[in-house]
């Protein structure tokens, strides 16, 4: 019996792996949830999965929760630390980590101090300080299981090479890594992207998912923070990984080793896959995903990404080899920029503006950010970010 804790049940990524668990059967047990502020969902997911703890960071969802808890059920306080205090319960097996940027670091890092195996979904945090984050999994005996699709997948190609997260020598056995892309809402789309509304970004091709993250897979945002990420978990420099637009979604990514053979790993698009392979690893289950139709995928297209488009993502990887704490200062930026779009508040090509604004003002760069600097850069960059957009001197900004 393994016993589970997910953070942000109720987005896709929560929703998705409830739903794995629920068919897994009774091998799996949910010891607790956290969400934030769909309570109506949470309230159900409580009553069908009967965890020991539930924990929501909102007060509000607190309030209307408290007196609706079933017996069995402990509603924590609505505080960062209930979080980390779930992520790092002594009887937890695994801790799904599907929160959605910078707020789930700290849990992130209690888990890895409880020397937990995390189903890593929550990329920001790996964004923001993944180099430190892997030390300390050392330390700690932690591993983390790649969840998102593409990270996934590279997770899969490497199998045979490396045991659990020790992918110290990975990088003298690889060429390259390719780390696909379906290209977002606007791949193929000709038209003037400062002029594209929140609801076409929020359109996505292939995927479901929340509003953050699709915003931005539109940008190529989430590709550059997908791109620092397997940087970081399988310790790989970046001119070994080639960013490619492959508008199908069917390789999900692939990994060249210096003899030239590639492993690619395919399938429908479809979250389950790499969620249940985090939660069964390192077995595979039954499952009821749609197989793939080798003879209806009549053509798989792979293209090179347009960097002078899609600026977002040639912010990321200029982040990244820049080290320190760029990258957790563009992560900061780019959620105060991408939750002002959703509010109407800037355009869609001020998003990159904005992100570049604050990034020109970080102080030093290089070296390996800790802990406490990513999260100190964090704070930073949410300030200085939202100072430059009451300003509106990104404007100014020339990309
Ligand atoms: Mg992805």
């Amino acid at each position: 019996m393994k016993n589970i804790v997910i953070l942000g049940s109720t987005g896709s990524i929560g929703t998705s792996a409830l739903d794995v668990i629920h068919r897994l059967g009774n091998q799996y047990q949910v010891l607790a949830l956290s969400a934030n502020n769909n309570t109506d969902l949470f309230l159900k997911q409580i009553h069908t999965f009967h965890p020991r703890f539930a924990a929501v960071l909102n007060p509000i969802s607190y309030d209307k929760l408290k007196d609706q808890m079933p017996q069995g059920t402990r509603l924590l306080p609505p505080e960062i630390d209930s979080l980390m205090f779930i992520a790092s319960l002594p009887s937890a097996d695994l801790i799904v980590n599907g929160l959605v940027g910078a707020v789930g670091f700290r849990p992130l890092v209690a888990a890895i101090k409880a020397g937990k195996t995390i189903a890593l979904a929550n990329k920001e945090p790996m964004v923001m300080a993944g180099k430190t984050l892997m030390q300390e999994c050392e330390r700690w005996q932690a591993a983390i299981l790649p969840v998102d699709s593409e990270p996934s997948a590279i997770f899969q190609c490497l199998s045979g090479l490396a045991g659990k997260n020790n992918y110290a020598k990975i990088s003298d056995d690889i060429s390259r890594i390719f780390l696909t892309a379906s290209g977002g809402p606007f791949a193929k789309y000709e038209g003037p992207l400062d002029e594209v509304t929140p609801a076409q970004a929020l359109n996505h091709p292939r995927w479901k998912m929340g509003k953050k993250i699709t915003i931005d897979s539109s940008t190529l945002m989430n590709k550059g923070f997908e791109a620092i990420e397997i940087m970081n978990l399988f310790n790989v420099p970046e001119e070994k990984v080639q960013i490619v637009i492959h508008p199908q979604s069917i390789v999900h990514s692939a990994v060249e080793f210096n003899d030239g053979a590639i492993l690619a790993q395919m399938g429908e698009p479809d979250m389950r896959v790499p969620i249940q392979y985090a939660i069964t690893y390192p077995q595979r289950a039954i499952s009821p995903v749609k197989k793939l139709d080798l003879f209806e995928t009549a053509k798989l297209e792979f293209f090179k990404p347009d960097l002078e488009r899609f600026v977002c993502l040639d912010l990321a990887l200029a982040a990244a080899r820049s080290g320190g704490i760029t990258p957790a200062v563009l992560s900061a930026a780019d959620e105060i920029a991408v939750q002002a779009f959703l509010d109407g508040k800037i355009k869609f090509t001020d998003i990159s503006k904005l992100i570049y604004t604050t990034l020109r003002k970080v102080p030093s760069t290089g070296g390996i950010a800790t802990i406490n600097q990513a999260l100190e850069a964090d704070t930073w960059a949410r300030e200085e970010a939202s100072a430059i957009l009451n300003e509106g001197t990104y404007k100014d900004a020339v990309l």
